[in-house]
């Protein structure tokens, strides 16, 4: 008998997973990554480490010395600190353990959209609230919110992704207000600005700080994210996790990378400073909003009489080798783009075909 194979769980049937074109070009600035690969002298360090790993043997389990660096390199307890396969295994094994059947979580969109993926992939209901004009989200609004919805897990993303946008750290705490909803802050850009919510672990029972070493690192390739929480929170994490879930090369990639914090740094300078240029060029332009950020991309609108014109643009971008990510046809964000600041030559490259693609689009 022939049939369709296995029935997809029902609830994650009609769902779709992430999507993001991968057209080939010469200009990618549509994932946020690094345009600088990380220092030769990392990569020949990494290549050793790989020679030198015992290959017959699991890695350590509990990845001591990557959490106890990594902890050291933010002046907390290495308790605090546990680290996956990117922050998007992170906040995964966290919705394991704290979300699931019959519990909520909420998120203020625009935002991320893996938090809601995530949470409908492990069974957890998602419950979405509107962020202000400008993007943003505050104490009295994140504090209506929680009393609606009461939601067992909050997700901010500070600064936010696709807007750039900080959440203000008193709507963190806010939602924090109840000890019992565990409040997950994802700071995947956090090296990018000078704010962070990691201050507010140590005093709470139930903030989480989520970074990756995947953008201000510029190593995605690996996959390395962590946490800082409560040693109760890293505690509770053990049931949802699997065993040996971080190989060795990956935990000894991350520990030589701490060793580069200094390049690190200067990429974030170098990043920051085109941020401000391709933000004020955006600024100028006839027919382009764009806000202030606080990552390593800006969020800008097309503005225009038609409904199709982003979509219009974004093909002029492409079609002159430059991609950058399609918000215009998601509810929340009509006519929005949003650029990865690059090199400067990458940046020049997009103002200007960006330039041309308004003209060709009649904008
Ligand atoms: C890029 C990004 C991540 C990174 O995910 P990894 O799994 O660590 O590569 C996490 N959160 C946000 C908001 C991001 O934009």
């Amino acid at each position: 008998m022939t049939g369709s194979g296995p029935p997809l769980r029902e609830d994650l049937a009609e769902l779709v997973g992430y999507h993001s074109p991968e057209v080939d070009v010469d200009v990618r600035l549509n994932t946020n990554e690094s345009p600088y690969p990380p220092p030769p002298a990392f990569v020949d360090a990494a290549a050793d480490t790989a020679r030198r790993i015992v290959y017959n043997r699991y890695p350590d389990r509990e990845a001591r010395a990557l959490r106890a660096e990594i902890a050291a390199s933010l002046g907390v307890g290495a308790d605090s600190v546990w680290a996956a396969n990117g922050s998007n295994e992170v906040i995964q094994v966290l919705l394991l353990a704290f979300g699931g059947p019959g519990r909520r979580a909420l998120v203020f969109t625009p935002t991320y959209s893996m938090h809601t993926k995530i949470a409908e992939a492990t069974a957890t209901a998602v419950v979405a609230e509107a962020r202000d004009g400008d993007f943003r989200v505050d104490a009295a609004a994140v504090t209506a919110a929680c009393a609606r919805h009461r939601p067992d897990v909050v997700f901010f993303c500070s600064p936010n992704n696709p807007t750039g946008t900080l959440d203000p750290l008193d709507a963190v705490a806010a939602a924090a207000s109840d000890p019992e909803r565990l409040v997950v802050v994802d700071e995947a850009y956090g090296e990018f600005c000078d704010e962070t919510a990691i201050g507010m672990v140590p005093t709470r029972p139930n903030v989480v700080v989520v970074r990756t070493m995947s953008k201000a690192w510029s190593m995605p390739a690996v996959r390395l994210g962590y946490l800082v929480a409560p040693p109760a929170v890293v505690r509770a994490l053990a049931p949802a996790h699997l065993p040996y879930h971080l190989s060795a090369f990956t935990q000894e990639a991350g520990r030589l990378a701490l060793g580069f914090h200094a390049e690190m740094r200067t990429r974030v300078a170098l990043v920051r400073e085109e941020r401000g240029r391709v933000y004020a060029e955006l600024s100028a332009l006839d027919g382009v909003r764009v806000w202030p950020s606080a990552a390593n991309f800006l969020f800008f609108e097309v503005a225009g009489a038609s409904p199709g014109l982003a979509d219009s643009v974004w093909e002029g971008l492409v079609a002159r080798s430059v991609l950058v990510r399609n918000f215009a046809s998601l509810p929340a964000t009509p006519g929005c783009l949003r650029v990865t600041v690059g090199t400067h030559e990458e940046n020049t490259r997009f103002l200007a075909a960006l330039r041309d693609s308004l003209v060709d689009a009649g904008a």
